[in-house]
């Protein structure tokens, strides 16, 4: 299929229930009174330094029923979390939450980029969202700088298996998202 016909929306595609299903969810409940005005894309830093990532635009995927689409986009996973979309929409949409919401749909099916998967990983292995080189450590003793703290990963584990997150990370590989 060409790239052309990939962007092109079909019909079969859309799922007139998502938009409901989201709105049931905290956080989700007022996706409907998006009225696209753009604003939340023009104030977003990351849509700033992105060429593809549009909160506008995954607002109206969500809307539409594009679940498909909207869960398995890398671009989902760009969001900073900054809430700076929520506080300036006009229509008082939370879409920074929407967006947390969505992320929390393409988790549940497995949906979690490869290095965010690897991140926790990292974390659960030693307490650190990424691995310390052994030359940064020596360069920290060169520099007769303290030693790092010692991470607590067996109490990370103990706090994340509480609430189910492991799963998510420790599905091997990416999976896709299919119709319901
Ligand atoms: S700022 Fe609000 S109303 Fe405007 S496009 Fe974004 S979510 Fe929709
Ligand atoms: S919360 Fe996410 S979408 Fe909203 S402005 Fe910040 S980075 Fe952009």
């Amino acid at each position: 299929m060409s790239e052309a016909e990939q962007k092109l929306i079909r019909t079969s595609e859309l799922d007139p229930k998502f938009k409901y299903e989201i709105a049931k969810m905290h956080g989700g409940e007022k996706l409907m009174r998006c009225f696209q005005c753009g604003t939340c894309t023009s104030d977003c830093p990351v849509a700033r330094f992105s060429d593809t990532y549009r909160p506008r635009q995954i607002i109206r995927m969500a809307q539409f029923g594009l679940r498909e689409r909207v869960l398995n986009s890398d671009t989902l996973w760009l969001c900073a979390a900054c809430f700076t979309c929520t506080d300036r929409c006009p229509q008082d949409v939370e879409v920074a939450s929407v967006i947390r919401v969505l992320r929390n749909l393409a988790a549940e099916n497995g949906c979690v980029p490869q290095v965010f998967k690897e991140e926790g990983c990292c974390i659960l292995e030693s307490g650190y969202a990424y691995k310390i080189p052994e030359l940064r450590i020596k360069k920290r003793e060169s520099l007769g700088l303290p030693p790092l703290p010692r991470g607590n990963p067996e109490g990370i584990r103990k706090s994340l298996q509480g609430v189910g997150f492991l799963r998510f990370i420790e599905k091997p590989g990416e999976q896709k998202i299919e119709r319901k």
